[in-house]
């Protein structure tokens, strides 16, 4: 074997192993139902049974009339009825019990995944689009599905019917049934390598899925930009090759199934020809009654179907797994590191000592040698150009971003010692991009662990953050309801309803990221008011861009691609002459 064939058939060994492991990962999640598992077996055994008595009777009526003895032809008549009333019950009480078993599956693991989602940090978040996680909570969760219900009762029901008509079979004639049953190894190969082909391209379809979602998600959200810069041709020509791969995915899926389908019954329709050609040797017909005869090749005939369900249903198992895959790799990310063990409640100096700070992935230091001291209800403002990392600086803090070198205090205590609930709880953020959930604005403000907030703090909170001003006149006030994230306030109410949320939640310490955007004055002087309420008394970390911020800060940070380069007061920086004095010339000239 050459080596690369070598490589390949080890690796689809690890893949079969994977796939192997992921399905009895997903069985740990029927363990708990097992109950309700077994009725449905029950209930499809009765259906297979039925499936059995009903070749069964036959062979009583073909004797019955060879015999010309119709003593028998109520309890036929009446057999016959029966028959179906079991097979209808039992495929009834499959069917729901299995069906019930699937959903509470799915149930559990999409809760699972999106808990998980809750508790990932934010590298998790910058990679992985938000359209490719909205495609596996959709898509993938519905491949499983699948799996778990329509394959498991195809699995149950037609296996068992399989089983039952094969026990008959042999019971009748067990020569003749092994010679039938030679067949199996070679179905078995047609199915195995169907069944890889199909693993794999399952898994290149929830791929494309994830990119169609992404591509649309993306060009609805930014759909101004795509008018205004022409993109709809390119974004066009995006959309359209992420849904023609997946049509490509899809049809050779199809035809890897319905090629599977008729080589199969081939198959079986070479073993029935040979069953015929050799029944009619009296060696192996041995003591058959005619109506035992055609009560078997019936019953052969009547394997088919169920067979052919059987092979079907690999492909959606191999889906369901591919699927399923892809939902295990969520759970399996690690979650944000919490191993603090003290409660933050008095909020002291924060400090960092010689931080140093790269991306996961990354060598290059986005923080270099920080050393900076925020002293306990004073007003920080960092300014520099874009890319010097302000932000960065401001999301460790709440521990956004980790794995920081040096040192980064509260209270004179590393700040990975706190629980990240109680660190989290003590900060307060007002970033640019404004946040609102669909809900009144009342409900927008008092997010969270806030939200038994009385109606009267809540009120004073819109107060002093400027938003009775635009509220007071709605019909309901505060009580009106935000279109989806917020589309029916402008850009300055939005930001004002932060500020608000963020006074309410009356926190020590407050993250401010400025919006830089273009603001009419009158909303710029509202703002400019409501933030200096929300940072009064209060630890102030603020990535500032308007002048009037950064002059009344208590001290000022200039950083340069990732340094510290200058701190001090306004006056103080102004006459060193140095990167803050043009950095001012620069803004006070654009203010003019
Ligand atoms: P600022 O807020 O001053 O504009 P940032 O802190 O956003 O600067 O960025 C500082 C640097 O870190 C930039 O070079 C940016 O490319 C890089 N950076 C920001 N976010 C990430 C991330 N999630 N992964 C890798 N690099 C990042």
């Amino acid at each position: 074997m050459s080596n690369l064939q070598h490589n390949e058939s080890s690796r689809s060994d690890t893949r079969a192993e994977a796939a192997w492991h992921t399905y009895k990962r997903l069985l740990v999640y029927v363990r708990p139902l097992w109950c309700i598992f077994v009725i449905s077996f029950i209930g499809f055994a009765i259906y297979g049974a039925g499936q059995a008595l009903s070749a069964k009777w036959l062979e009583m009526v073909v004797d019955t009339v060879q015999r010309n003895d119709y003593e028998e032809r109520w309890f036929l008549a009446l057999a016959v009825l029966g028959i179906f009333i079991l097979r209808g019950v039992g495929g009834f009480i499959g069917n729901y019990s299995l069906a019930y078993v699937g959903r509470e599956v799915i149930h559990r693991l999409r809760t699972q995944v999106f808990e998980r989602l809750l508790l990932l940090p934010s590298s998790f978040y910058s990679h992985h689009s938000s359209g490719e996680l909205l495609a596996k909570l959709t898509y993938n969760v519905e491949q499983v599905t699948e799996a778990v219900t329509s394959a498991i009762k195809v699995l149950f029901r037609e296996g068992l019917t399989v089983i039952g008509l094969l026990g008959y079979m042999l019971f009748l004639n067990w020569k003749l049934t092994l010679i039938f049953i030679a067949a199996g190894p070679l179905i078995g190969f047609v199915v195995s390598k169907a069944a890889k082909r199909m693993r794999r391209l399952g898994r290149r379809i929830q791929q494309s899925v994830g990119d169609i979602t992404e591509a649309a998600s993306e060009s609805i959200k930014g759909y101004q930009v795509v008018r205004i810069f022409g993109g709809a041709d390119a974004e066009r020509e995006r959309f359209q090759q992420a849904s023609l791969h997946n049509k490509r995915q899809f049809m050779k899926l199809v035809v890897t199934q319905s090629l599977n389908t008729p080589i199969i019954q081939l198959l079986v329709a070479l073993a029935l020809s040979a069953l015929l050609f050799l029944a009619m040797h009296p060696d192996v017909m041995g003591s058959m009654s005619t109506g035992g005869f055609v009560a078997f090749l019936t019953a052969a005939g009547m394997i088919t179907k169920p067979l052919r369900l059987l092979t079907d249903v690999t492909s959606i198992v191999q889906k369901g797994i591919a699927a399923a895959e892809s939902l295990f790799e969520v759970l399996d990310e690690p979650v944000e590191q919490d191993r603090g063990t003290r409660t933050l409640e008095q909020v002291g100096d924060i400090e960092f000592r010689h931080l140093g700070f790269a991306y996961p992935g990354t060598d290059k230091p986005v923080l270099d040698d920080i050393c900076l001291t925020l002293p306990q209800g004073k007003t920080v403002a960092l300014v520099g150009r874009s890319g010097s990392g302000k932000t960065t600086l401001a999301s460790l803090l709440p521990r956004f971003n980790d794995g920081w070198s040096g040192e980064l205090q509260i209270n004179r205590q590393p700040l990975e010692s706190f629980t990240l609930d109680s660190l989290r709880s003590n900060i307060s953020l007002v970033n640019q991009n404004v946040v609102l959930f669909n809900g009144s604005i009342a409900e927008n403000i008092a997010y969270g662990s806030m939200a038994g907030a009385s109606e009267s703090s809540i009120l004073a909170a819109a107060e002093a953050a400027h938003v009775m001003e635009f509220v007071a006149h709605l019909p309901e006030g505060i009580h009106t309801r935000v279109g989806e994230n917020g589309v029916l306030l402008s850009g300055g109410q939005r930001q004002r309803i932060a500020i608000a949320r963020a006074i309410l939640n009356d926190a020590p310490i407050l993250i401010l990221d400025e919006a830089t955007s273009a603001l009419d004055s009158a909303s710029e002087r509202h703002i400019q008011e409501a933030l200096e309420e929300v940072m009064k008394g209060r630890t102030t970390l603020v990535i500032a861009h308007r002048l009037s911020t950064i002059e009344k800060a208590d001290m000022i940070v200039v950083m340069e691609s990732g340094r510290i380069v200058e701190q001090g007061g306004h006056e103080e920086l102004l006459a060193q002459q140095g990167a803050y004095a043009r950095f001012h010339l620069l803004q006070s000239a654009d203010k003019d």
